[in-house]
């Protein structure tokens, strides 16, 4: 194991976005983690928190890997020659097809500093719009409905702690026992203090198995029960009178939307019984206090946008937001996810939570950042989007990707390999040779985690610091040095520090005045008050942990409603795919499973990919517990082992999407986007299960 180098600093988790407190202990020659006191996670940790010293001992490349002709091995290179050759990639596909003929594919895991830099490094050094990020395919709905709602996207307007106080509270499409599992304490503490907790979701997870009422719906029928249960709210006169007239907008159409929706069309809709939709919405409208918390399951839609403002517009026609121990919020799935969005690698987005398409936006940030704001480019294509023009005539020809496992992570993986294999030029950054790595021209190892310092802003917006604990070993750059390098070697000079702490002060200074206000926020401040609250725009402010309560962020201090449709499946079950598939997470692993699959812990608790498929549905199709199956959908077919439940629908099999390979659930999924967020649909496609 590595030495400790600051063996008193502390750290936080490297998964997802509870970001747990954690410290780093050398003992019998092996490192291991050992939790720290912090508001947030009160000396919690998961099993995947529990194993995360592993990662600095598991395989992992120690010099860059360059591929010399398309259909030749990857070899090691030194740093020389794979920047030499990284460079001359970038000249000659921007000498072929212009600026954009560079893209750059980030993440939300990348701390708040990478994020910056990498928004940064696309849109100055290279001067191109092609940068997006995979914060696109979890958050990227539930961010626009809450700038429609509300004028401001935190993804909880309230700190944890105040989650045992709400008397109810609905979790839609969300499964914090194993997505987030140390926020589990905090609804097992507003169960013991009577609290009722309600969950919607397909499946009987181990988090609706807590609940007092579970809404087993089917995938992609949210908009109609978040319109059904505010049509019962208005019938049975459970509204908000005094909140809706003083701090909202817009209810009038919200009402007519939800009037088309009465309980038993929304039973035929949905599947969940009436008497079910009666008891939630009086549960949530008789309580003092409620929240309702959306997770991808809703969000990852391609209406997603619609159906998180379906779940907000209950949440203000009850009253039940802007309020102590009320609130809409979505449970932030990467460690990042928050701060992620915020700073710049968004394709429309500059620092600050900035819009790059606004005059005054761009040239507050092109003046921090020295440069003529006519020079910057302008909002570039989506995620999906910008992969489709990945080789693609007059498209990208060379695409360079930091933090993100594209092969496993982006939908439709089929599509995916093809438009990067017609690149000239992949480049992957990554700690580990993941699978999309491994399909590159040139990869670059590059620091993870406790080997380099920086901040993250967790689920509830507070902004958090992660010490440099041990050094990473030598051979291996730090995601900053590789961007500096590359960009000097381009000759675009010295355009931001590779020192996290110097980045996160131009961050500062260039968030000043934005949505997203990091001004206020100092490293220092952040270990003596154990994390800031966003906004803070100066040294003074307390930070913010609940921005709403006074006013909501539009012009005019109202929240908003919408009038919410449903719109018909992209993709209906029928004769040739009769079923509906569903995709999510497992405890042991952490989104594309490629830092989780190399700890051999958590490869041990959840070795391989699998369906799981409700018995009576498996007998009907001769398949029995154990066998491997093939699914099949219009994109492509996955080989997984079958796991019989009683939990799930019958109409419904559910795959989780942490591995590559044959059981890979994204050779499934549909890349139909929605048209405001431009979130893909992993949530539900049509699909048959064979046996094999
Ligand atoms: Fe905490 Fe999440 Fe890490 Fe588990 S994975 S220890 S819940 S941050």
């Amino acid at each position: 194991a590595p030495p400790l180098c600051n063996p008193t600093g502390g750290t936080h988790c490297p998964y997802c976005a509870m970001q747990c407190a954690m410290r780093l202990v050398a003992k019998d020659g092996r490192l291991e983690v050992t939790p720290r006191d912090f508001p947030t996670s009160q000396g919690g940790l998961c099993r995947k928190g529990w194993t995360a010293a592993d990662l600095f001992t598991a395989d992992r490349p120690l010099t860059p890997l360059l591929r010399d002709r398309r259909d030749a091995p990857l070899r090691p290179a030194t740093w020389e020659e794979a920047l030499d050759h990284v460079v001359r990639g970038i000249g000659a596909a921007q000498a072929a097809g212009g600026a954009d003929a560079v893209g750059v594919f980030g993440g939300g895991a990348l701390t708040n500093e990478k994020a910056y830099a990498l928004g940064k490094f696309a849109r100055v050094g290279l001067g191109t719009c092609n940068i997006d990020y995979n914060g696109r395919f979890c958050m990227a709905s539930a961010a626009a409905a809450g700038n429609r709602a509300f004028g401001l996207d935190r993804g909880l307007p309230f700190p944890l702690q105040d989650i045992p106080e709400a008397e109810a509270i609905l979790i839609a499409g969300g499964n914090p026992a194993e997505t987030l599992p140390v926020l589990l304490q905090y609804l097992e503490a507003q169960r013991q203090r009577g609290g009722q907790l309600i969950v919607a979701d397909p499946r009987r997870t181990a988090t609706a198995a807590m609940a007092t009422l579970h809404l087993q719906l089917t995938p992609g029928s949210d908009a109609a029960l978040a319109n059904g249960l505010l049509h019962i709210a208005v019938r049975d006169r459970l509204l908000d009178e005094d909140f809706i007239a003083a701090r909202t907008t817009g209810f009038p159409t919200a009402r007519r939307a939800a009037a088309a929706w009465w309980p038993d069309r929304v039973e035929r809709a949905t599947g969940v019984p009436e008497r079910q939709l009666v008891q939630a919405a009086h549960l949530l409208g008789e309580a003092a206090t409620a929240m309702i918390l959306t997770g991808r399951g809703p969000e990852q839609q391609r209406h997603g946008v619609a159906n998180a403002l379906g779940y907000i517009n209950l949440a203000l026609a009850l009253g039940k937001a802007g309020r102590q121990a009320c609130g809409w919020g979505t449970l932030t799935g990467q460690g990042n996810g928050q701060g992620g969005r915020e700073h710049g690698q968004k394709a429309d987005q500059l620092p600050g939570y900035r819009n790059l398409a606004d005059p005054a936006h761009r040239a507050a940030v092109a003046a921090i950042w020295g440069v003529d704001p006519a020079t910057l480019p302008g909002p570039g294509p989506s995620a999906c989007e910008l992969l489709d023009r990945c080789g693609a005539p007059d498209g990208i020809r060379a695409l360079l990707v930091q933090g993100c496992n594209l092969l496993v992570a982006a939908p439709n993986t089929n599509r995916v390999r093809e438009r990067l294999a017609a690149l000239d030029m992949l480049v992957v950054a990554d700690p580990f040779l993941s699978e999309t790595a491994a399909l590159a021209d040139v990869v670059l190892p590059v620091a993870h985690w406790a080997e380099e310092a920086g901040t993250i802003t967790n689920l509830e917006g507070r902004v958090l610091l992660r010490d440099r604990l041990v050094a990473p070993p030598p051979g291996v750059l730090t995601d900053l040095e590789l961007l500096q390098e590359i960009a000097e070697r381009l000759g675009r000079g010295k355009f931001f520090s590779a020192d996290a702490r110097d980045v996160f002060e131009e961050l500062r200074r260039a968030s000043a005045g934005g949505i997203a206000d990091y001004a206020g926020i100092t490293w220092e401040r952040i270990v003596a008050e154990q994390g800031v609250f966003w906004p803070c725009p100066t040294p003074g402010h307390p930070g913010t942990p609940r921005p709403f309560q006074e006013r909501f962020a539009t012009p005019d201090g109202r929240a908003r409603f919408h009038a919410v449709e449903q719109p018909l499946s992209a993709e209906p079950p029928d004769q040739e795919y009769p079923l509906l598939l569903t995709t999510g997470r497992v405890l042991a692993q952490y989104n594309s499973g490629t830092q989780t699959r190399r700890v051999q812990a958590l490869l041990a608790a959840d070795p391989e990919a699998f369906v799981e498929i409700h018995g009576e549905t498996a007998r009907g199709l001769g398949i029995a517990e154990g066998n491997m199956v093939r699914l099949v959908t219009r994109r492509g077919a996955a080989a997984l082992r079958a796991r019989l439940v009683r939990t799930i629908r019958l109409d419904t099999v559910f795959v989780p999407f942490h591995w590559g390979g044959l059981g890979n659930a994204n050779l499934l999924t549909n890349a139909v986007l929605d048209p405001v967020s431009r979130i893909p649909e992993f949530k539900t496609c049509a699909v048959r299960v064979e046996c094999m």
